[in-house]
């Protein structure tokens, strides 16, 4: 394949950056522009090695930089590829990669290394997908859920699955060709069960999808409550407690400030609007219409009572408005003199903003309102895996309802075959070109 070449690194200044080439002629471009300091030409090293040695453009020097070789097929894209790492200049970099494009690359588009990867089968399409994952994580679950895809762990399942399904459809076609043999497999009962369980494994990948989506995307959580209830202070102390390395991201679609707090595996985007930091005056001059606002955009709703008042029927009012989101109760200022909290068909934390350095039990509240897939367990991790799994499975649950109508084996194998197909789409087998160009778009240049 042409020989395309990128930096890898951010184009910002730092200590080293990274150009990566990649392509048939890799070795004798690196070979034409590098001398090493210890006199062998690149073309005679070996794969997996480093050499330090200089750059020139022209006869004249450019950078010391460190080129690691590796020869094909033992690389990230399967053809030889040269990773030359260099100071990390802005201008330096661009000048590299220059010469290199001036020597016979091309410029790489986005994602282009790891498609070649997918394209020579070094990577299923999910793994590479898992590859964004990884670089795109935001937390530990989310990182352990995209290496677990890298390493295979969500192909394997497929393969499995699709395996399953495999042997069903070859016991049909047997029958089918030989009519008098009836397949103890394929006996109602049995053929159900075994539809029925890899229905259920594929239920388990999708079960958590939606939540999943939210906690890598960051719940987007209002603080609502009446005046003096402790908004503020529960605010501060959210954000004095645990302050995500992300702050103060200005300019979104809503308007307003966020802070991104992070509790356990979890990210709390909190809506810095006026109505939540100003006074009391003014948020009941703002009133509850602005606070309705608010709640539109939100996954979660901390609401905070002043236990030191008890719960009040305007408090029910307003709970009563956040019907159809996730809803937490705060039972604040425990420090005072105040009554248990009511039972509520949500969690209710009992706290005192004022002295509780830590809120305890947030992460729990968090958990049982967001629960998580178990780890270990391969999940769907994007929009495409979702939608192949959810078609899959509908197939299975129309062959599940045509075995329970009594209908015969045969009638099954139409949604069989669909289902394993859907499957095998998840890890790139007869996709379209413009799914695979759909799923590197959103790469970025050098990965
Ligand atoms: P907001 O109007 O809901 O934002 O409430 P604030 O956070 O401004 O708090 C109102 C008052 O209650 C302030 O004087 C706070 O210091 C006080 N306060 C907040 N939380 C606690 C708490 O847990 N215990 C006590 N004793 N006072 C609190």
């Amino acid at each position: 394949m042409k020989t395309i070449a990128a930096i890898s690194t951010p184009q910002a200044p730092g200590g080293i950056a990274m150009i990566r080439m990649t392509g048939e002629n890799s070795i004798q471009i690196a070979d034409q522009i590098f001398a090493a300091f210890n006199g062998i030409k690149v073309t005679e090293m070996r794969g997996y090695t480093c050499a330090y040695g200089t750059i020139s453009d022209s006869g004249e020097r450019v950078d010391d930089v460190v080129l690691t070789l590796f020869r094909a097929p033992h690389s990230y894209t399967g053809e030889d590829t040269v990773e030359i790492t260099c100071h990390g200049g802005i201008y330096l970099t661009n000048l590299i990669l220059h010469i290199l494009l001036r020597h016979g690359a091309e410029p790489a588009p986005p994602g282009e290394f790891t498609k070649r990867a997918f394209l020579n089968g070094k990577l299923s399409l999910s793994q590479a997908e898992a590859v964004m994952d990884v670089i795109e994580a935001d937390g530990r679950t989310a990182l352990r859920q995209a290496n677990l895809a890298k390493d295979g762990r969500l192909a394997k399942q497929m393969r499995d699955v699709s395996d399953a399904l495999t042997g069903i459809l070859s016991a049909l076609a047997y029958w089918l060709d030989d009519a008098e043999e009836f397949p103890p497999e394929l006996e109602q009962s049995r053929l159900s069960a075994q539809i029925r369980e890899i229905r259920d494994k594929l239920n388990a990948m999708t079960a958590h999808y939606q939540d999943g989506l939210i906690l890598r995307a960051g719940i987007r959580t209002v603080l609502l409550g009446l005046p003096n209830a402790g908004k503020s202070s529960v605010m501060n102390r959210l954000c004095g407690m645990n302050r995500s390395i992300v702050t103060d991201i200005a300019g979104t679609t809503r308007d307003v400030v966020t802070e991104h707090v992070k509790i356990g595996d979890y990210t709390l985007i909190l809506s810095d609007t006026a109505g939540i930091r100003e006074t009391a005056n003014v948020i009941e001059t703002i009133g509850i219409e602005q606070a309705m606002h608010e709640l539109e955009c939100g996954d979660l709703v901390i609401y905070v009572i002043d236990a030191s008042v008890g719960i009040t029927e305007d408090d029910y009012t307003m709970m009563q408005k956040c019907r159809g989101r996730k809803l937490l109760v705060l039972w604040n200022k425990t420090d005072l003199d105040a009554a248990d909290p009511p039972a509520l068909d949500c969690p209710v934390i009992c706290c005192s903003a004022l002295l509780d350095e830590h809120l305890s039990g947030f992460d729990a509240a968090l958990r049982e309102l967001f629960p998580q897939a178990e780890i270990g367990q391969p999940v769907a991790m994007n929009e495409r895996q979702f939608a192949l799994l959810s078609e899959s499975q509908q197939h299975l649950d129309h062959a599940i309802s045509l075995l329970e109508d009594g209908a015969e084996p045969d009638f099954l194998s139409v949604d069989l075959e669909l289902a394993a197909k859907r499957l095998s789409e998840i890890e790139g087998k007869d996709v379209t070109q413009a799914t695979i160009d759909g799923v590197f778009s959103r790469f970025c240049v050098g990965k």
